[in-house]
């Protein structure tokens, strides 16, 4: 059975099969892809103690995308979850305190994005082959910091490919830049803009929407896409590990085969909780998915009243890339709980952009409070949890998993709810050094960028990642800077189309 991909907004007789959706990203009516049907995983969770992250991986994407061939998704994986990560269990789970932590932290950007966009670029580089798709694909990204590294990361040298990342020149970190500006990979550019990351990004949207500059591309045998966070191919890779956080739990002792566990997730724009919510769905244990958020907590006053509202205040906070107040990956959700009525989710999403807001049905709102809990926590809140763990068990958390670790704990308060409970834990401190230092100990914030690292490899004793070690080493291989109007001709000057 070939199972098909959807647009949550448009009918199901214009299904796609996986490796179109992955080529596709969005569907053309603005929805999303989802499965049509609910996937098969062949998986005796019995077994998941001993299968390795590989193993896992390729079982959950053959469950997803079931037009690739077994040998295909061998491929992709092996290419994937390789030495690029700095652990072999790719996504460990540690102990710390009350609570189990599992580490999405350990790949090339030491934050949770590795994950997805370390096998994406061999998903899409397989999709084109299988659908004789001999254009050459550009990836093309306005990035706050996060995800255009990430992305860089995975598709650095990936034959077929090339990516064009466009960052703000004052709008990202020391560590951010260094990493930006030192990038490898033959297929691989780097543009600062004078301006700011709204100016980046609604460019590339513009750029997107360029009919005539799209066809110049095609002309010259490129074609254009994105490797954000609605595809499905980023989707469905996060599903793994929380299968893999269940066989780890099991292989510990601390539970056995079939009892139920719950997960703490970190969230911005909805993908790494629905991947939790898709794992739920083919069975995996789980009593409650608990979606934390920071000050930006649009989602917490979603899952109490049923109404999503973007029309408020926008904060920026310490734990950055939880900053979103349009999730988009929510919508998903909201189709599935509409019992897939593509309909209604379409007339939801219209009232979002034409109004700011939407209201879903009772029904809709008790269906989904059977699976998720929702909280926030404040910028104090989220240093006092860094601090506590710190003190309590020598562990040292950034600060967006912080956020979840306080969102359980209240949680907990709150409910008394007993099960275990896993902190998904998005990026490492050295990440984000300095609001960790403040949060464990008196910093002074002008220490920036290397100095803060290694200030806080002093306190925390955790060994350098190799993402932070060669960083300061590495050379400047990017130096282009333009204008935000000029980014268009940027791109014609990199593909060689002018
Ligand atoms: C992207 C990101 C998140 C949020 O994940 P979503 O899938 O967008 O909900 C949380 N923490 C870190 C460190 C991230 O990079």
């Amino acid at each position: 059975m070939t199972l098909l991909y959807r647009s949550t907004r448009g009918a199901k007789d214009n299904a796609l099969t996986a490796s179109q959706a992955i080529l596709q990203g969005l569907s053309p009516d603005g929805g999303l892809y989802v499965p049509t049907e609910a996937p098969q995983l062949d998986l005796d969770l019995a077994q998941l103690p001993n299968l390795s992250y590989q193993d896992v991986a390729f079982k959950v994407l053959k469950a997803f995308l079931t037009d690739y061939t077994d040998d295909e998704l061998r491929a992709c994986v092996n290419a994937a979850y390789d030495d690029k990560f700095d652990d072999p269990q790719i996504a460990p789970v540690s102990h710390h305190g009350d609570d189990f932590y599992l580490e999405l932290f350990h790949g090339s950007t030491i934050a949770f994005k590795d994950l997805a966009l370390s096998i994406l670029p061999h998903l899409m580089t397989t999709a084109a082959k299988k659908n004789n798709f001999n254009k050459e694909i550009v990836i093309l990204t306005a990035t706050s910091g996060d995800t255009g590294k990430a992305a860089m990361a995975g598709f650095a040298d990936v034959e077929g490919t090339k990516i064009i990342v466009f960052y703000p020149n004052d709008g990202v970190s020391a560590i951010q830049k260094q990493q930006m500006i030192t990038q490898v990979g033959e297929n691989t550019y780097v543009v600062a803009i004078n301006g700011n990351f709204d100016q980046a990004q609604t460019n590339v949207k513009e750029i997107f929407n360029d009919k005539a500059f799209m066809q110049q591309l095609a002309d010259h045998d490129y074609q254009f896409s994105s490797a954000n966070s609605i595809n499905i191919g980023r989707l469905v890779p996060q599903v793994a590990y929380y299968f893999y956080a269940y066989g780890q739990l099991i292989k510990q002792g601390a539970i056995k085969n079939g009892d139920t566990i719950n997960f703490s997730v970190p969230t911005g724009n909805f993908g790494d909780i629905l991947a939790g919510y898709y794992s739920k769905q083919l069975g995996l244990p789980v009593n409650r998915l608990i979606c934390a958020s920071n000050q930006n907590n649009v989602l917490t006053d979603f899952f109490a009243t049923g109404k999503y509202d973007r029309q408020r205040p926008f904060f920026t906070t310490t734990s950055p890339s939880m900053d979103i107040l349009v999730s988009s990956n929510l919508e998903r959700l909201i189709f599935h709980a509409t019992g897939d009525n593509a309909d209604q989710t379409a007339a939801y999403m219209h009232d979002l952009e034409a109004n700011g807001s939407y209201q879903v049905t009772p029904e809709i709102l008790s269906q989904l409070g059977a699976t998720f809990s929702a909280g926030f926590a404040s910028g104090d809140d989220d240093k006092q949890a860094i601090a506590t763990v710190f003190d309590e068990t020598k562990f040292a958390i950034d600060p967006h998993t912080a956020i979840a670790k306080a969102v359980a704990d209240g949680y907990r308060q709150k409910t008394g709810d007993a099960h275990p409970m896993v902190i998904v834990s998005t990026a490492s401190p050295y990440k984000f050094p300095n609001a960790v230092l403040t949060a464990i100990e008196d910093h002074n914030e002008d220490v920036d960028g290397l100095d803060a690292v290694q200030k806080l490899q002093g306190l925390i004793n955790v060994p350098l990642p190799k993402a932070i070690t060669t960083l300061f080493d590495a050379p400047v291989r990017h130096d282009m800077t333009v204008q935000p109007a000029e980014m268009p001709a940027a791109i014609a000057k990199i593909l060689k189309i002018d």
